[in-house]
C-alpha cells in the first residue's frame, strides 16, 4: 500500500470541490512540489499517479532527477533564478513558475536555443507589496510580458504568485483576484495565457476559487520538509 495514494486523492477530491462551488469545469492541475523531499519519496508519490514535480533548489533537484530518469515526470522550477542557473534550468526543466525580470527570460531562451520544445515559463507577480519578496510588481508586468513575448525559445504562459500568508480569508482571496485580474488584462492585450499558478497547501481552494490553473502543493502531500535544503 503506496501511501501518497490516500494523500493524492483527498486533495483531488478538494479541488473538485473547490471547482464545483464556483462551477468550474475546466483543469486544475497539480503540482507537487518536492522540494527537500528524497528521490525515493518523489518515486512513491509518481507510482501513486503524479505525474508534475515542482523543485525549488537546482542542485538539489538535478541530483534528484537523476535517480528518477525511468519516471515520465514533467518538471516544473518554481524556486527563485540567479542567473548563473539558467543553463542547467532550462537543460533540467520543462516550465519555470519564477521569472520576474527580463535578464533571467532571456537567459532561459538563449538555453534552450536547439531543444526540441520551448521552454514554458510564468511570470510571477508580486501582489503583496513586500520588499522581500520576489515577482514582478503589477504596474511593470506589461512591460514585462511584452519583453518576453518577444523571446524564441520561450512560451508564455501566464502568471505565478506565492501571496502574503494571512489568516484573513478576504485578503487571501484580494490577492489571488489581482493576479486573476492581472493575468485578464494581459489576455485583454492579446496574450495567449492559459496558465494561472496560485495557491499553496493552505489556501488552495480560495485559490481556486479566483481562478487557479495549477497549484503547487508540498506539505499537504510530503508532510513536514526536511529542515536542511541545499541550492
Ligand atoms: C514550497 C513552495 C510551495 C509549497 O508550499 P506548501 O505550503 O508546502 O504547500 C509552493 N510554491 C512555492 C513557490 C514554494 O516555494
Amino acid at each position: 500500500m503506496n501511501n501518497f495514494d490516500a494523500k493524492l486523492q483527498a486533495i483531488h477530491d478538494k479541488i473538485t470541490t473547490a471547482k464545483q462551488n464556483v462551477g468550474r469545469n475546466d483543469t486544475v492541475q497539480l503540482c507537487a512540489v518536492s522540494k527537500t523531499q528524497t528521490a525515493d519519496a518523489i518515486r512513491n508519490c509518481y507510482l501513486a499517479g503524479q505525474t508534475i514535480f515542482g523543485e525549488n533548489y537546482l542542485q538539489e533537484a538535478i541530483s534528484k532527477q537523476a535517480l528518477l530518469t525511468d519516471c515520465e515526470i514533467e518538471w516544473h522550477f518554481i524556486g527563485p533564478i540567479q542567473s548563473n542557473k539558467t543553463q542547467l534550468i532550462a537543460q533540467h526543466f520543462d516550465w519555470v513558475h519564477s521569472v520576474d525580470r527580463l535578464k533571467i527570460a532571456k537567459r532561459l531562451s538563449d538555453a534552450r536555443a536547439g531543444k526540441p520544445a520551448p521552454m514554458n515559463i510564468c511570470i510571477q507577480v508580486n501582489v503583496s507589496d513586500e520588499a522581500s519578496k520576489s515577482g514582478v510588481a503589477i504596474e511593470d508586468l506589461d512591460a514585462l510580458a511584452k519583453e518576453i513575448a518577444t523571446l524564441p525559445n520561450i512560451t508564455l504562459r501566464g502568471l505565478m504568485a506565492i501571496p502574503a500568508p494571512t489568516d484573513d480569508p478576504q485578503i487571501q482571496s484580494a490577492q489571488f483576484r489581482a493576479v486573476r485580474e492581472a493575468q485578464a488584462n494581459l489576455i485583454n492585450q492579446g496574450y495567449d495565457l492559459d496558465t494561472l499558478s496560485i495557491g499553496m497547501s493552505a489556501d488552495y481552494a480560495a485559490a481556486i476559487a479566483e481562478g487557479a490553473t495549477i497549484v503547487r502543493i508540498g506539505t499537504a502531500i510530503f508532510g513536514a520538509r526536511k529542515p536542511a535544503a541545499s541550492t
